[in-house]
């Protein structure tokens, strides 16, 4: 049931920032994935990290029964009872309103009338996860207002629920898990069907991490995610009927997979000789990240968007442009799209001499290709999601 009800305010002094007295400012930053892309909900393994860009929330209880909302990106707020928490026909809502459903499911009555503004410096379905900083974001804001005492893991799994059932998209946990777990320069080897997890030191000297924003989101992220997620779905429904020994995808060996070949629709098969690909990259990447082979790490990265392209067809024409511009230059190790798809950013290895060059050189083609400014990002790998206290975030 979809609710209208929620009223929004476009008043530039509906909770002014300026003179915002908070209580709880809570720091939640955004993730990249360096591989396992489309890999978290067929319960394989994934390299994600916390970056340094992040949504800051400032929160403050009102002694009310109202919640009062307001994003600094948008210019826009909106406020709702906790009598009338269900899902809004407007999207970003869905997110506040998602946290604050499943918080009270898991703890009634934990949650009083607050304020909060939302200020971010992530840009918006750029496959940064915006979404799960925000969730999350509020989640460990309202946990440290109302003492509500809630573990890691309840943050992350009620971040992801919301975001399955109020937005809709039916999501991994590895967003969730990045920007609530992450470590400053370490990577997280992420295994999603336990969670248990890895934490691998970041330091690639002499090469950089280099996101590329391509400035496109084409407008099929969320509904094809879900077809992928129903692709991936079915093709495991199929392979069970004769061996229900697999439970997910990524456990399925090739050869097993080999067999089904004429019984499947042929894009189920590709997708799903994707994913069985995608997982064993990870873990190759891993290893080889440990042993700081990052030439290898880099042709991983190439193999996977090659996949994601053809395979899962997830990509678009910009960044693959991207991807094959950056194969002429031996300073770029390697470079593939990052986050669900048709749009959004690249993540490239490259030589720190050659850095800035390498920007330009991209800008420029990608400007005469397609008449968009790219936008570098740069990116240090930091902490999950904290808590402002004294001046200072802690965990
Ligand atoms: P990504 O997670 O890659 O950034 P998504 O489409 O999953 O892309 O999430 C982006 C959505 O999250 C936005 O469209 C908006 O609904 C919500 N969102 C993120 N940041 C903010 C913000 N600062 N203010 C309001 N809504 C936000
Ligand atoms: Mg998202």
């Amino acid at each position: 049931m979809k609710n209208t009800t929620q009223s929004v305010n476009r008043q530039e002094n509906f909770l002014n920032l300026e003179d915002f007295k908070s209580e709880v400012t809570i720091a939640s930053p955004g993730r990249i994935n360096l591989i396992g892309e489309h890999i978290d909900y067929n319960g394989g393994h994934v390299l994600p990290a916390a970056i340094n860009k992040k949504i800051k929330l400032y929160l403050r209880k009102n002694g009310s029964d109202t919640c009062n909302i307001w994003s600094e990106n948008y210019k826009v707020g909106f406020s709702f009872k906790l009598s009338e928490v269900v899902p809004s026909d407007q999207e970003w809502q869905n997110y506040i309103l998602g946290v604050v459903h499943f918080i009270e499911k898991l703890k009634e009555g934990s949650v009083q009338g607050f304020d909060c503004v939302i200020k971010s410096e992530l840009p918006m379905g750029s496959g940064l996860s915006s979404s799960a900083a925000l969730e999350c974001g509020l989640a460990k804001g309202l946990n440290e207002l109302f003492k509500i005492g809630l573990t890691s893991e309840e943050i992350i799994t009620l971040s992801r629920d919301a975001e399955h059932t109020y937005v809709g998209t039916k999501c991994g946990i590895m967003d969730q898990f990045a920007v609530t777990r992450g470590k400053k320069n370490h990577l997280i080897l992420l295994n999603c069907q336990d969670l248990n997890y890895e934490l691998i030191p970041s330091d690639i000297e002499p090469y950089q991490l280099v996101l590329l924003n391509s400035n496109v989101s084409h407008n099929l992220a969320s509904s094809e995610y879900n077809t992928r997620r129903n692709e991936c779905e079915l093709a495991m429904e199929t392979i069970q009927k004769k061996y229900p020994m697999y439970t997910y995808l990524v456990d399925v060996p090739e050869a097993v997979l080999e067999e089904f070949k004429e019984e499947l629709p042929q894009k189920v098969y590709d997708r799903a000789s994707y994913v069985i690909a995608e997982n064993q990259r990870t873990l190759m990447a891993a290893n080889a990240f440990g042993d700081e082979l990052f030439d290898v790490v880099g042709k991983l990265l190439y193999q996977s968007h090659e996949g994601l392209s053809t395979l899962y067809e997830v990509s678009c024409k910009e960044l693959d442009f991207m991807v094959d511009f950056s194969k002429q230059f031996d300073y770029v190790l390697g470079s593939r799209m990052m986050g669900g798809g048709f749009g959004g950013c690249t993540i490239n290895i490259v030589h720190q001499d050659f850095v800035e060059s390498y920007i330009e050189a991209i800008s420029k083609a990608y400007k005469e290709a397609f008449q968009i400014d790219l936008s570098p990002i740069e990116v240090k790998i930091s902490n999950g999601v904290k808590k402002k206290k004294n001046g200072k975030y802690n965990k």
